[in-house]
Formats: C-alpha cells, sequence, structure tokens
C-alpha cells in the first residue's frame, strides 16, 4: 500500500536514523487567537491555514500525504483536527516545500507515524541552520514520486529560486500544484531578495510553466493558476531589466529607485511594503552578478 517511487539519480533512504528534534519553537505570546482552517482545493486534496501560511495535504485511504507543517503549535492543531474528521488515518508522509523556519517549523509533531521528505539542498540547511523541525529521512536532487493509497504526489526540483531547496509538488490526479515563496499569487517578492537566485529563479518559473496543473497552490495568499506563474516571471524579468539597465548607467540606488517603473503592478499584494525592497534586493544582485567590465 505505501511505497514510493524514487526516479531522483541520487536518493539517500535513512529509515533508521531518529528523528531529531533539533530545537522548540520560540513561542510568541499573540493578542489574537491564531486564523487556522482546513478547506477543500479538489478530490482528497486539502488546504491547511495558519494565519498568513498556507500548505496543502492529501486524504488517502491508507493515510495523510502533509506538506508544510508551519509551526508545532500549528502542526499540533492538524494533527488533532486531522484525527477528529479522519480518526483512522495517519499522517504518514511530510513533504517539506522548503528549509525556510516560518514553513519547515514543527515537522517533529507529526514525525511519530510520518516519514520525513524534502530535497537533498533542504537537509542540509535544516541540519546546519538548527531549524526547529525534524531532519528529513528521505531526499532527493531531481524528483520523486510518492504513491500512497492510490494517491500520486511528484516532488519536483526546479532549481534555485527563493531558497536552493524550493519543491514544486504536483497532483496529477487533481491537478493542484504546491510551490511556496517562489511563486507569488498576484504580489510582489518578500522583501529584499533574501536567499535568492534570480536567473535561475526566471528558469525554474519557466520549468513550473511546463507542467500540467490547473490550481497553484503558494505559500501565502489566495489559490492562483498558471496564469499567475507567467505574471509573476513577467515581474521578475520586467524587474531585472530595469535594474540592469540603471546599474549599466552608473546608476547609484538611490537613482535606480527613482528610474525603475513598477506602477503596473500597483495592485499586486505587498506593492507598497515591498516595492521598493524588491528594486534593492534586485540592484543588489545584479551588481553582484553583472559582468561590470
Ligand atoms: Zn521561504
Amino acid at each position: 500500500m505505501t511505497r514510493y517511487i524514487v526516479t531522483a539519480l541520487a536518493f539517500a533512504l535513512m529509515a533508521a536514523e531518529p528523528m531529531a528534534v533539533q530545537a522548540q519553537a520560540p513561542i510568541t505570546p499573540s493578542a489574537q487567537a491564531p486564523v487556522r482552517e482546513i478547506t477543500k482545493i479538489a478530490g482528497e486534496v486539502y488546504r491547511f491555514r495558519n494565519n498568513n501560511h498556507f500548505s496543502v495535504f492529501a486524504v488517502t485511504p491508507a493515510g495523510i500525504i502533509a506538506t508544510d507543517p508551519i509551526n508545532a503549535a500549528a502542526a499540533t492543531w492538524l494533527k488533532d483536527e486531522l484525527k477528529k474528521r479522519w480518526p483512522d488515518r495517519a499522517i504518514k508522509f511530510l513533504v517539506l516545500s522548503h528549509d525556510h523556519a516560518d514553513h519547515s517549523s514543527g515537522g517533529e509533531v507529526w514525525a511519530d507515524t510520518a516519514t520525513v521528505v524534502a530535497h537533498e539542498n533542504a537537509k542540509a540547511v535544516i541540519i546546519g541552520e538548527k531549524r526547529p523541525t525534524a531532519v528529513p529521512q528521505v531526499t532527493f536532487s531531481d524528483s520523486a514520486t510518492i504513491e500512497l493509497g492510490g494517491t500520486v504526489l511528484e516532488l519536483h526540483y526546479v532549481g534555485r529560486n527563493h531558497s536552493n531547496n524550493s519543491l514544486v509538488m504536483r497532483f496529477p490526479k487533481e491537478k493542484v500544484a504546491f510551490a511556496v515563496d517562489f511563486i507569488p499569487v498576484n504580489a510582489v517578492s518578500f522583501r529584499d531578495f533574501p536567499d535568492a537566485y534570480i536567473d535561475e529563479w526566471i528558469d525554474s518559473l519557466r520549468r513550473v510553466e511546463a507542467m500540467d496543473f490547473d490550481i497553484l497552490a503558494p505559500g501565502h495568499g489566495p489559490l492562483g493558476t498558471k496564469a499567475n506563474v507567467t505574471a509573476f516571471r513577467g515581474y521578475l524579468e520586467d524587474l531585472r531589466t530595469q535594474v540592469l539597465v540603471a546599474a549599466r548607467a552608473g546608476k547609484s540606488l538611490e537613482d535606480t529607485k527613482k528610474s525603475v517603473d513598477l506602477s503596473k503592478y500597483k495592485d499586486w499584494g505587498g506593492y507598497e511594503q515591498m516595492g521598493q525592497l524588491n528594486i534593492e534586493g534586485m540592484y543588489r544582485l545584479v551588481q553582484a552578478n553583472r559582468r561590470g567590465n
């Protein structure tokens, strides 16, 4: 019933490795109760919300395939909800979208029943940066497929973008693709492009555009479609081109910020707060990578 078919070149299975919980997530008191909910996307695939963070999971006859736990409290809440709704289905797999702590934290909550899966680069960062989550037990380099109770989940590494280990998780039956932080839906990018690889990011978006899916489930904000992938690639290309022109003209960061025109994205989420930071980050990346002389 439970099997995974791994098509990756480099594949490490260390089932005997103990679940290592590296640290407790800090508990930050909040005046407001967190907003948590489960909504159905399509078929067996559901969306899990914790405030502004989202992940997906699939409920199969043989158990549950879960993705980002988000944090320990959120993971505990979801585990309890799943037990209420589907008392006979344990979380059999936990697949991490990428290593960043605001999505990957809390994996230890599900690791009693789940095999933890991530890109091989994610494992190295999770250990190196002491992310407060379970260390991945199964890693791969290019792609892998999980099959549980007749449900298939394809895991694709599309290259470096917002991290060096971001995955696209595709449910072929439901034509749903889950991708976190590197394909904002009708939104600009986060702050000043921390942990980013711009040229490879654009290439990775083209690879996503070539995949077969109808619904894009991002890690933040509303659901989208493949058109959102194309639109965001257009934004990155537009921003990079404008910043490169300014940099080649010898403009300072301040002058570049004045000359770059992103007004056609003014209705996108984060435009007011992050738009100028996006220019700053792109300027830093362009200056670091262009052939200045
Ligand atoms: Zn991230």
